[in-house]
């Protein structure tokens, strides 16, 4: 399963503007993920990486293989969402199916495009979504305290406790803090979900940028990740190839379009790493949770993998792109053999050895 990263954000901001330009210049070709969902509002998005490049060049395989995410283009939240309003539930719904949610903020001015609540104010744009979404999650937590409470008469520790907790969740959702930041328990809500915003400017407010001031101006933390793209900029570049749009932006001073930022701070935010297969058929790019094992590992590929596993033959990324091929970095003696426990590392290139 590819994750799944929902963008949202209030009418006329730039969403569908991103979303397009994110699933075109960057689309992979879905036959290679058969497990990846089709839908219109779904784009199956590479993760770029010049690891894999570089890979290919040792190698020279028929085929190169990008890992990839998912971005959703969730459309319809205005204020009072999560009360019914615009797509309301359908809306929310749809956000409970992403692995993290993107915000875009609209930060470009033009008149012609009428925002939706009559001025540019991104500060107040980023609290109505969080708002709407905190209310979403406060009906959710008040049907458990319900249902706890109505258990919890009897006396039960364990009940007890339970509802305390949803109680000071309760209490911080009231107050305007995100799930995320009311204490370390998963009740799978909206705001405890992986957020990351993506403010959209106009394209001579790039170079201009100031991520840590504007950080301060929305009100987001330090560690928050904000990302400055230009909708508009993007668009106009879907259909160049990576050397033109190089060129193009070196020309008008920006170094690079925003888009493969929104696409690496994701994987980022979602603690992923990458893990390589390599050979003459294909060079592949897999993706796996931070921590996950060798046979977890193996599972990605195909369950078989991970049900038969034997050992994992890794070579480091490093290591092969210093000795120049397999081959040498074999008689080096870089190639590793690991069993089931082994974590794998990022940038991993393995060979798995199963038994079916
Ligand atoms: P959505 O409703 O959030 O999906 O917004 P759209 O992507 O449909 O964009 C709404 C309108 O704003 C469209 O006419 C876009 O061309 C325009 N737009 C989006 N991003 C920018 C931008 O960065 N600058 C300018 N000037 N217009 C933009």
């Amino acid at each position: 399963m590819a994750l799944k990263i929902g963008i949202v954000g209030l009418p006329n901001v730039g969403k569908s503007t991103i979303f397009n330009a994110l699933t075109k210049t960057r689309s992979a070709n879905v036959e290679n993920y058969p497990f990846c969902t089709i839908d219109p509002n779904i784009g199956v998005v590479q993760v770029p990486d010049t690891r894999l490049d570089n890979l290919s060049k040792i190698y020279n395989p028929v085929k190169t293989v990008h890992t990839v995410i998912e971005f959703v283009d969730i459309a319809g939240l205005v204020k009072g969402a999560s009360v019914g309003e615009g797509l309301g539930n359908k809306f929310l719904s749809h956000i409970r199916e992403c692995d993290a949610v993107c915000q875009v903020i609209r930060m470009f001015v033009n008149s012609n495009i009428v925002h939706v609540e009559g001025r540019i104010d991104p500060r107040s744009d980023l609290q109505t979504i969080n708002t709407e979404l905190i209310l979403a999650d406060l009906q959710s937590i008040e049907k458990r305290i319900q249902k706890v409470s109505k258990m919890a008469k009897s006396n039960d520790k364990e009940l007890k406790h339970q509802l305390d907790i949803l109680l000071s969740v309760k209490r911080g959702l009231e107050a305007g803090e995100l799930g995320a930041d009311t204490g370390g328990y998963n009740f799978f809500l909206l705001t405890q979900k992986p957020f990351m915003y993506i403010s959209n400017l106009s394209e001579t407010d790039i170079p201009k940028f100031d991520i840590i001031k504007q950080k301060a101006s929305l009100g987001l933390n330090e560690d928050d990740i904000l990302i400055p793209v230009s909708a508009t900029l993007d668009a106009e570049l879907i259909g160049f190839s990576d050397e033109e749009r190089e060129e193009y932006l070196q020309e008008i001073g920006i170094t690079n379009s925003g888009l493969d930022n929104v696409i690496t701070a994701a994987y980022k935010k979602l603690g992923l790493i990458t893990f390589f297969t390599a050979g003459p058929k294909e060079v592949r790019a897999w993706t796996v949770r931070k921590g996950a094992t060798a046979p977890e590992a193996a599972g990605v590929i195909h369950t078989d993998f991970q049900k038969g596993f034997i050992c994992a033959e890794t070579i480091k990324y490093k290591e092969l792109i210093e000795a120049g091929n397999e081959v040498r970095a074999r008689e080096n003696g870089c190639l590793r053999r690991e069993g089931k426990d082994y974590i794998v590392a990022d940038g991993d290139i393995f060979h798995f050895r199963f038994n079916i």
